[in-house]
């Protein structure tokens, strides 16, 4: 039961119900839909005709109804061959493999029947006891639990590989729709500046605003476009995940956002950093984004930003790990920003993580709404979660954790 490589089970089982009943042979016989079946698994002692992956299309076995009577619960066991009240074409195909005595039990898989447990005594008859049947029916049991549990984990994992597959197809999509959609777009700006350079004095104000109403259109396609690039380019571009001191990525974020930090005044603390498994370039960029974003959305007091880093593990039991979807499992370190900015109402926390999905017009806080979406790509890329605790007016936490040691390389 603690294995799902159904092959190994099946045969481990035939192997081993061989070695307890002490009999001459056992096989699995998986039974088709029409009747017919194989022998999928056998355990014989030498001596005996072996009869594994033989095809059983008994005409006998199909018109007795057996097979009907096995879906049905039925058991059968046979003392003696020769001497048992069974139909001849059944005994002559029994002689046929030799058999002199034997122990037949379904496997169900659900309500269907999957095939048949079968002991065979050769040698001679055998009066088979009741911890033999049993035995047999229980382990006939496992194995029809056995089998569809294997179903589901193969369905499963289908499921899986069909979504990695229509990602992976998506990403191309968006990569290609990107990029070839940059030149002629980046011709109409061209042409655009060009009319409003050469003609500024010749065309009447109407017209010229038109221009810059389109140049500006133009452009923000373009950096809609080249965020779309940036997405599909989280999976496909990542670099190596490697050990790196988050102080190092801490200063990297910093350095990059000097400015902004310096003109908004922003007092920027820390707790003491870990050293982490990630891709460091994409890691400063999420931590970038949510710092920019601290910065971008603040309110009217001074604002203060906090890093704050603890091990799941260690603190497992006093840690508020607010609205996580998942109890956050040992061995991540669990990050936070944390601002006391505007804040978001809770009923937004999951749409901000979503493509282009942003809360404000442009004119107020400038912006395409791709940071959040691109943080989450990454942070799911090393096999962490991100998510946000926040209430309006009283600032907002941003959590994301990754694993303390192996992340999920792509
Ligand atoms: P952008 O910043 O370009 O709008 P993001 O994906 O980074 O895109 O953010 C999406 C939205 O989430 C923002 O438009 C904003 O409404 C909200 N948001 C993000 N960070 C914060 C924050 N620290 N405080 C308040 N709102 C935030």
């Amino acid at each position: 039961r603690e294995s799902l490589e159904i092959e190994e089970i099946l045969q481990t089982t035939v192997k081993e119900v061989q070695k307890l009943l002490e009999a001459d042979r056992v096989v699995m016989f998986q039974v088709w839909a029409d009747g017919s079946g194989t022998v999928v698994q056998e355990a014989v002692l030498p001596g005996w005709p072996v009869v594994l992956g033989q095809d059983i299309l008994d005409p006998c076995f199909q018109e007795q109804g057996y097979v009907e009577q096995y879906r049905l619960g039925r058991v059968a066991a046979i003392v003696d061959v020769e001497q048992a009240d069974i139909k001849d074409c059944y005994g002559e195909f029994l002689q046929s493999l030799g058999v002199k005595a034997n122990l037949v039990v379904p496997i169900m898989v659900r309500e269907n029947l999957w095939g048949l447990l079968i002991a065979h005594q050769c040698a001679t008859p055998r009066q088979w006891n009741s911890f033999e049947l049993d035995l047999l029916q229980q382990i006939a049991n496992q194995i029809g639990i056995a089998l569809a549990q294997a179903k589901l984990l193969e369905q499963e994992t289908r499921h899986t590989q069909e979504l990695a597959r229509s990602n992976a197809e998506l990403e191309q999509f968006a990569y290609v729709a990107s990029h070839d959609l940059q030149e002629p777009l980046r011709m109409v700006t061209s042409y655009l500046q060009l009319l409003e350079r050469k003609y500024k004095h010749q065309l009447d104000a109407n017209a010229e605003q038109f221009i810059t109403y389109a140049v500006d259109g133009a452009r923000r396609m373009q950096s809609l476009i080249n965020d779309l690039l940036d997405y599909s380019r989280v999976t496909s571009r990542g670099q190596p995940i490697v050990e790196v001191d988050f102080n190092m990525i801490f200063e990297r974020a910093i350095a990059n956002l000097k400015f902004t930090i310096e003109e908004s005044s922003a007092i920027i603390t820390h707790d003491l950093l870990p050293i982490v498994m990630a891709d460091p370039t994409q890691l400063t960029q999420v931590l970038q984004n949510l710092i920019g974003n601290a910065i971008k959305f603040r309110g009217e007091s001074p604002l203060k930003i906090h890093l704050g880093a603890v091990k799941a593990e260690q603190t497992q039991e006093q840690l508020p790990i607010p609205h996580s979807p998942l109890p956050t499992p040992p061995n991540e370190w669990l990050f936070s920003v944390s601002d006391n900015g505007i804040g978001i109402e809770s009923q937004y926390a999951e749409r901000i993580f979503v493509i282009f999905q942003r809360l404000h017009g442009r004119s107020k806080y400038p912006g395409t709404g791709i940071g959040l979406a691109i943080c989450k790509k990454i942070i799911e890329r090393h096999g962490g979660r991100i998510w946000v605790e926040s209430k309006p007016g009283q600032g907002s936490t941003f959590y994301f954790t990754i694993p303390e040691k192996v992340g999920k390389q792509s």
